[in-house]
């Protein structure tokens, strides 16, 4: 058997990606605009329906970046945000001069916790600091509670700004992961469930909110022949050669959420019956999960083995897995900021693992996982 690199979660192409960057090539649209981004933007409008708009941007931390900017988050304000996600939930938060204020999960969905949320917004109202926005993440594709979060949010009357960088092809109740925010966020970079290289999107309810995003990410300039700015802008729009990428990968989006699912449904088959190994799984019907990663969470008294030791075991054998996002109100850069919550993240992140979950791994990749998994566990 082969030994080379299992990796976490790779890039996957489907075949027309360079027919969409040639096409690029030759009509010189080699630049931030052009037929592929408009392409690409109508590609993710009819998958997400619901009449969203999508302005196709560089990164998913761009687009919340804006999202924040665009749902008013000014500096000394405080916006709350899920503790368990990776670090580029948090830190637009910061680009803007605000301050983060931290809430754990709950864990049947890993995502926010709604009691911990209220909890959040009542201590800021106290404090005369209504939060300005809540970003709410589904962490691994798993959408979070939205219909517990929105009733919260709505009741203090506190835009959502949906981090679906990881969900996209979840849905909640039937409806698209990406279409639940006031504004929502996707990301096409490299690990995600389709890949532009680097990239990402705005996702929103209006034609007016897209032409101020397409605005604010071409440097704000005005109407007017001459440059002309009233207002800072970012150079944050999608490349026209990525956007034809992602163009292409668009027509294997399904088929990749079927393998990243299938990877998961693996996993359940190999641990079903191993005792204190829990899959993590959708919690009931109204959650429908892309399952970009699929991981575990050991309860180490009944394995006899912590999720160190399956890491370490699977590098020997040149398997990529990874721990959990480590909250981020553990992490020194965000040691000083506000968390509502007990240890329901911190455990998660102590005994969680991702494991290999990419669309093109094979049936070697999975016997090759399986083999050490097995002897592991002693099955
Ligand atoms: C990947 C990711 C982002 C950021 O997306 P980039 O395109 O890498 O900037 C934001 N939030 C979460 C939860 C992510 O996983």
């Amino acid at each position: 058997m082969n030994n080379s690199k299992i990796w976490l979660s790779s890039p996957h192409m489907g075949g027309s990606e360079q027919k969409f960057v040639q096409e690029a090539f030759d009509t010189n649209w080699v630049a931030p605009l052009g037929p592929n981004v408009n392409g690409f933007e109508k590609d993710l409008e009819s998958y997400l329906g619901d009449g969203v708009h999508v302005a196709a941007l560089s990164s998913g931390t761009a687009a919340l970046h804006l999202a924040l900017l665009m749902l008013g988050v000014k500096t000394g304000d405080e916006v709350i945000c899920q503790s368990m996600t990776f670090s580029a939930s948090a830190n637009p938060i910061v680009y803007l001069g605000a301050t983060p204020v931290f809430v754990d999960s709950e864990p049947e969905t890993m995502n926010m916790c709604p009691r911990f949320l209220e909890e959040a917004i009542l201590d800021g109202i106290s404090r005369g600091k209504k939060p300005k926005a809540i970003v709410a993440v589904h962490l691994y594709g798993m959408p979070c509670k939205m219909q517990e979060i929105r009733k919260i949010a709505d009741a203090h009357q506190i835009p959502i700004a949906e981090d679906s960088a990881e969900a996209l092809g979840s849905t909640y109740k039937g409806k698209k992961c990406g279409t639940f925010g006031d504004i929502s966020i996707l990301s096409f970079n490299g690990n995600k469930i389709i890949t532009t290289s680097g990239g990402g999107a705005m996702v929103t309810k209006t034609a007016e909110q897209k032409n101020k995003a397409v605005f604010l990410s071409t440097q704000a300039r005005d109407n007017a022949p001459h440059y002309q700015h009233s207002e800072i802008g970012y150079n944050y729009r999608m490349s026209n050669i990525c956007a034809g990428i992602g163009r292409g990968q668009m027509e294997v989006l399904d088929e990749h959420l079927q393998s990243r699912r299938k990877m998961h449904q693996f996993y359940v088959d190999l641990f079903a019956g191993v005792e204190g190994v829990r899959v993590f799984t959708e919690p009931n019907a109204d959650f429908y999960s892309n399952h970009w990663l699929s991981c575990i969470v050991l309860d180490p008294e009944k394995t006899k083995i912590t999720s160190e030791d399956l890491r370490l075991t699977l590098e020997r054998d040149n398997i990529e897995s990874r721990p959990l996002w480590k909250p981020m109100h553990l992490q020194p850069v965000f040691a000083d900021c506000a968390y509502f919550g007990s240890d329901i993240s911190e455990k998660l992140f102590t005994n969680g693992l991702c494991l290999p979950s990419s669309s093109n791994l094979t049936d070697n990749d999975r016997e090759r996982i399986a083999k050490v998994i097995r002897s592991l566990f002693n099955r």
